[in-house]
């Protein structure tokens, strides 16, 4: 379920301190600690998956799960309206560099596209 020498792992168990944001029985939410954008709020699975590239159909129901925490959570913090950006990062060319499977829940300002 979880991976030993997993930083994200360890901050769903509370092993490593967090600013927690939201959580239910699938994910956890936590303040980015290096903040990209006025908030900065990062929801990972509480069950320990690498990344876009390793999940499988197993996995539907808990990407979904995600990305629905992270509209209600935009929502409860009141910037849904004016809009945010969700993203992925996966493997290298992704900017990924935490292998446990999370959504970086990015508002409070305008988003370019395409990102860098
Ligand atoms: P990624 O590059 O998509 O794998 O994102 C990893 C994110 O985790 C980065 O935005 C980091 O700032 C963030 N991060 C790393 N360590 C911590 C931590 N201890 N608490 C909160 N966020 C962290
Ligand atoms: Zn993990």
């Amino acid at each position: 379920m979880s991976s030993p020498d997993c930083l994200f792992c360890k901050i769903v168990a509370g092993d490593i301190p967090s600013t927690r944001v939201f959580e239910d029985d699938v994910c956890f939410a936590f303040n980015d600690v290096n903040p990209q954008a006025p908030t900065h709020i990062l929801i990972v699975s509480r069950r320990h998956i690498d990344s876009m590239d390793t999940a499988t159909q197993v996995d539907k129901e808990l990407l979904g799960h995600l990305l629905l925490a992270a509209a209600s959570i935009a929502r409860e913090q009141g910037f849904a309206e004016d809009g945010y950006r969700v993203v992925i990062n996966t493997n290298s060319n992704g900017g990924q560099t935490i292998f446990h499977i999370h959504l970086h829940l990015l508002g409070g300002r305008p988003f370019v596209f395409p990102p860098g």
